[in-house]
């Protein structure tokens, strides 16, 4: 029995060497956990100290974020009042050359039509030219779309106690080559070379394709006690009358005295053409000649394309 106790007794301190053992452990145990809670409590005191550092930080990076954004709300505020009057001048300007640009692609279009056709020495027409005419006085035929405007301008004359004669009117290039070639014929009977008579005749009267009158557009006009071309045509009441009054009906002088060097033709009182009523006022107020007025980009006081018929806009 007495071996049965020692065996316990025996066994007692290996049952304590484990005990002791455990209470080692234990120790050992308690220092660790100790050591954990030191651990924890460090890292939760840096944690928080990095949190309170980043929640020190983080309003003064709104702040700053609110700074900078209140900074530029500020340069935008400040500009605001200096942008629309900038932007004002810059659409005013832009919009004058948007409108010199619109009325220069307006005339350069309104070029191409019929009304400001420019027929000269230097501009002939095809020899195929072809227009619908119409009587407009005795058997002179113009144009058909101005013969009512030249009949109407014939009337208001005589309303005035004024006679407007039309001499000379549509003429087919056909027509002009025989003109020409009839006077060329006169100078070779009167003993001149060929070349000193078509360069004579050329001086006088327009070549083939090159003349005014085979457009249909321009008429001879005198008056029955004036008949003969020159310039004193111009001091006589019809004269008189056409210079103040032919641009009412689309009408201008083509030939003026001082454009000669331009126009390569004499100074032609009586030689009327119609261009469209608005261009025939511009003319007359700028006193260009066709081919001065028709090299502009834009002529002065010009709004854009208009019926040549209408009356212009007064300025
Ligand atoms: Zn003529």
């Amino acid at each position: 029995m007495a071996q049965q106790r020692q065996q316990p007794q025996r066994q007692r301190p290996q049952r304590q060497q484990p005990q002791q053992h455990h209470k080692k452990k234990r120790r050992s145990g308690t220092g660790a956990a100790l050591g954990l809670v030191l651990i924890l409590l460090l890292g939760a005191i840096t944690v928080g100290a990095v949190l309170l550092a980043q929640n020190n930080q983080k309003p003064s990076e709104e702040q700053n974020n609110q700074q900078s954004q209140s900074s530029d709300e500020e340069t935008i505020e400040e500009e605001q009042p200096t942008q629309p009057k900038e932007e004002e001048a810059q659409q005013e300007e832009s919009s004058e050359e948007q409108d010199t640009q619109k009325l220069a692609e307006e005339f350069a279009q309104e070029k191409q039509e019929w009304y400001l056709l420019l027929a000269n020495v230097d501009n002939p027409l095809p020899q195929d030219f072809t227009v619908e005419t119409e009587v407009v006085q005795n058997s002179f035929e113009m144009d058909a779309r101005v013969a009512q405007t030249m009949r109407n301008m014939i009337d208001a004359a005589a309303k005035d106690g004024v006679d407007l004669l039309v001499c000379s009117a549509y003429r087919s290039i056909e027509k002009q080559q025989t003109l020409f070639d009839e006077q060329v014929q006169i100078y070779l009977n009167q003993g001149k070379s060929r070349q000193e008579a078509y360069d004579l005749t050329a001086s006088a009267i327009a070549i083939p394709g090159t003349s005014e009158h085979h457009t249909g557009l321009a008429a001879d006009i005198v008056t029955p006690t004036h008949q003969t071309l020159d310039p004193e045509f111009a001091d006589t009441e019809a004269g008189q009358w056409l210079q103040e009054h032919a641009w009412e009906y689309g009408f201008v002088l083509r030939y003026p005295e001082d454009k000669q060097d331009v126009t390569k033709i004499i100074y032609e009182s009586w030689h009327y053409r119609f261009v469209g009523k608005t261009h025939a006022k511009l003319m007359k107020e700028s006193g260009l000649c066709l081919e001065e007025y028709l090299q502009q980009e834009v002529p002065e006081g010009y709004t854009g394309i208009s019926d040549p018929f209408a009356d212009p806009q007064v300025s």
